[in-house]
């Protein structure tokens, strides 16, 4: 048992592994097989061998700083979808940078805390 867990670890050795987007593919590889299996789909069938190629693709690739940027953009996606009820997203009109504030109805003044640009904003609830 001790040896096989070395073996793994030695194998994965500077190889990606699991994060966020891993669990949030398989999460979604489980509810796309299930009508897959129920209505035996065919289609359904290899778009979940495909999404399950890739999380094996992922945990196991080497490069890492790639695999850190999916994961980056996916989890940036997923607080943008799971926070909407709280907060809206501006830009910033001189450095066009993504700003976060509480969903509050009305006109506010704002700095932008990257380039200390001064300008009005407005949330529409
Ligand atoms: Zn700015």
């Amino acid at each position: 048992m001790r040896n096989w867990r070395m073996s793994l670890a030695r194998f994965m050795y500077g190889r990606y592994g699991l994060d966020k987007l891993y669990y949030a593919l398989l999460i979604a590889y489980v509810i796309i097989m299930i009508p897959g299996m129920i209505f035996q789909l065919r289609i359904i069938y290899w778009i979940g061998n495909a999404l399950l190629i890739y999380m094996f693709f992922r945990v196991f690739s080497r490069n890492i700083y790639k695999r850190q940027q999916e994961n980056y953009r996916f989890t940036k996606a997923w607080s943008r979808f799971t926070d909407f009820r709280t907060h809206v997203y501006h830009t910033c009109p001189n450095c066009h940078a993504t700003l976060r504030f509480p969903r509050k109805a009305g006109k506010f003044p704002v700095v932008c805390p990257k380039c200390s640009h001064h300008f009005n904003i407005r949330n529409w609830l």
